[in-house]
């Protein structure tokens, strides 16, 4: 069994309680126009170019099997339509200017990882993070990681927009100790507008996450002039108000790093431009959702 992977990143403090390692796993089945981890997107592996590292050393040119990458006049071009993601020239390119996203994993090989940070999720309380891209984009080897963490006993959590059919989601919660998901606009056709399909599959199956019993945290990102509006927070909020089993409901602000991904892999990003919300707009708008019955978390 093997998954997709893009990172491990370990003594991860915002993906869940306590210390966590985060297994960020390739490939979604959304397409949130403002995602930070735009890598993340395509479940193929992808080569991301970094032109101010680059040395001008040209392995590259000499390794790479497709001719993808070119000396033109002294100027390095890379024609990303040539390339066959073969990853040859990232392995050569010591000045880094050029990386690969996405590797295959077996369980064992992201386990040997995960266990060497064991003793820091026992004393704190913290554990494995199941992220994407789309966690549930790879069910069967979500699965078989979290089993073979438990078999660590090591919790587990995951992150889902649970965009799928409930199902699925049960096959996860049956799996895994937390389930942390996102509910970004209440509103369908704004749903659809930003990531490509409406809200009615993810408000349905968090009613039925809501009466399972099991322990689940949902979360707002904040992004400016889309989520973040009075109106958007306010419709989330009634609806929470109507759960009876949520942990907390948390709203994430705004994370503006992925700009520098979108330019290596030659893609827009249409959020360039937004900045995290001032702390003044963030607790405006806590004190929305807050008074009603629920915990608030803001991050
Ligand atoms: S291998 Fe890396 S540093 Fe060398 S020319 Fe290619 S991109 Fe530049
Ligand atoms: S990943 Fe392979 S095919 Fe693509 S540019 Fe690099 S060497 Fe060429």
């Amino acid at each position: 069994m093997k998954g997709m992977i893009t990172e491990i990143q370990r003594f991860s403090l915002n993906d869940g309680p306590g210390i966590r390692t985060t297994v960020f796993l390739k490939g979604c089945n959304l397409h949130c126009k403002w995602c930070h981890n735009p890598e993340t997107i395509l479940r193929k592996k992808e080569l991301h170019f970094y032109p101010q590292n680059c040395i001008s050393c040209y392995k590259c040119v000499a390794v790479c099997p497709s001719k993808a990458h070119k000396k033109i006049g002294g100027e390095h071009h890379l024609y990303r339509n040539l390339c066959i993601q073969c990853g040859k020239c990232a392995d050569v390119c010591y000045a880094q200017a050029l990386q690969m996203s996405g590797q295959l994993m077996s369980v064992e090989m992201v386990m040997a990882e995960i266990i060497q940070d064991k003793a820091f999720y026992l004393d704190s309380g913290g554990g494995v993070t199941i992220s994407g891209g789309e966690a549930l984009f790879q069910k069967d080897f979500v699965l078989a990681l979290a089993d073979a963490c438990h078999r660590e006993d090591i919790p587990v959590a995951i992150e889902s927009n649970i965009a799928f059919p409930f199902s699925i989601i049960q096959e996860a919660l049956d799996a895994v100790d937390l389930l942390m998901c996102d509910l970004k606009i209440f509103d369908s056709e704004e749903h659809k507008k930003w990531t490509g399909i409406g809200s009615e599959l993810i408000l349905d199956n968090i009613r039925r996450l809501d009466t399972s019993g099991r322990p689940y945290i949902l979360r707002t990102p904040l992004v400016p002039g889309v989520t973040d509006s009075d109106e958007n927070i306010g419709a989330i909020s009634d609806f929470v108000q109507s759960l009876h089993n949520l942990l907390y409901y948390e709203l994430l602000n705004f994370n503006p790093l992925g700009d520098g991904k979108y330019k290596s892999l030659d893609k827009p990003n249409e959020f360039v431009q937004a900045r995290p919300l001032p702390e003044s707009r963030m607790q405006a708008l806590a004190g929305i959702a807050g008074g009603k019955g629920f915990e608030v978390r803001v991050a």
